[in-house]
Order: structure tokens, then sequence, then C-alpha cells
């Protein structure tokens, strides 16, 4: 490491964009991007981690009747199980056909809609 290291280049090479190969969601006025589990914001120079807010739109509840059929019933979120991890609140949801799944014990929570903007490539 020299000293002429740009630190936000170094952590962050990719350039968020149209057509980038990540998912983007509306984010209340803007679009964020999904890379790795992080929703990020493209800012000027940088790039801003943002959460999505717990709210009337995006509950945080437990819906323990939510079934919505979108994948199997034994189905384990994680690392690699081929759904998109969205920050919401103080926890880790995944991105399934449109809405937030939250795994918990035996069912997944519908933690609210999300707006899709752009597809992963
Ligand atoms: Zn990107
Ligand atoms: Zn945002
Ligand atoms: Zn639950
Ligand atoms: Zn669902
Ligand atoms: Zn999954
Ligand atoms: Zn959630
Ligand atoms: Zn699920």
């Amino acid at each position: 490491m020299s000293s002429h290291d740009h630190k936000i280049h170094a952590e962050h090479p990719h350039a968020h964009g149209p057509a980038c190969g990540h998912t983007a969601i509306k984010h209340g006025d803007h679009l964020d991007y999904l890379h790795d589990g992080h929703l990020h914001h493209p800012h000027g120079d940088h790039v801003d981690e943002h959460t999505i807010e717990v709210s009337a739109h995006n509950p945080g509840a437990c819906t323990p009747d939510h079934a919505c059929g979108a994948h199997d019933k034994n189905h384990k979120h994680g690392p690699g199980c081929g759904h998109e991890a969205v920050p919401h609140g103080d926890h880790v949801d995944y991105l399934v056909d449109g809405h937030l799944h939250h795994p918990h014990g035996a069912h997944c929570d519908n933690h609210g809609p999300v707006e899709i903007v752009q597809k992963a490539a």
C-alpha cells in the first residue's frame, strides 16, 4: 500500500449505473443498488450505505401465515441462496418476487414490497 492509494476506489472500484449488472431498487426519491447484501447509493465520488426504513410500507412484523409460494417451504435463505440480501431496519431480508422475506423460524415474514427498477444481469 502506497500513500497514493485512494481508499474509496480501492474499496469500491465498481461504478453503479444503468446495466451495471446489479439489481437497482427505488428507495424514496432515488435509486439504490444491491451489492453484496448492501444497499449502495452512488453519491458524488463515494458510495453511501443505505438501509430500507421500517415503515407502514415495509413493516418489520411477523407474518406467520405468509405463504406466497415464491420458493420451496424448506428453502433456507442465506449467502448464495439465490435471493439478494437487503438491509432492512436492524436486520437483513431477502428480495423474493418484489417483496422482502425475513427468515423467521420455519416461515418467512413478509416485510413489504420493493420496487425493482433494474434486474441483476
Ligand atoms: Zn453496480
Ligand atoms: Zn437509498
Ligand atoms: Zn415470523
Ligand atoms: Zn413472499
Ligand atoms: Zn433465499
Ligand atoms: Zn425486514
Ligand atoms: Zn423466504
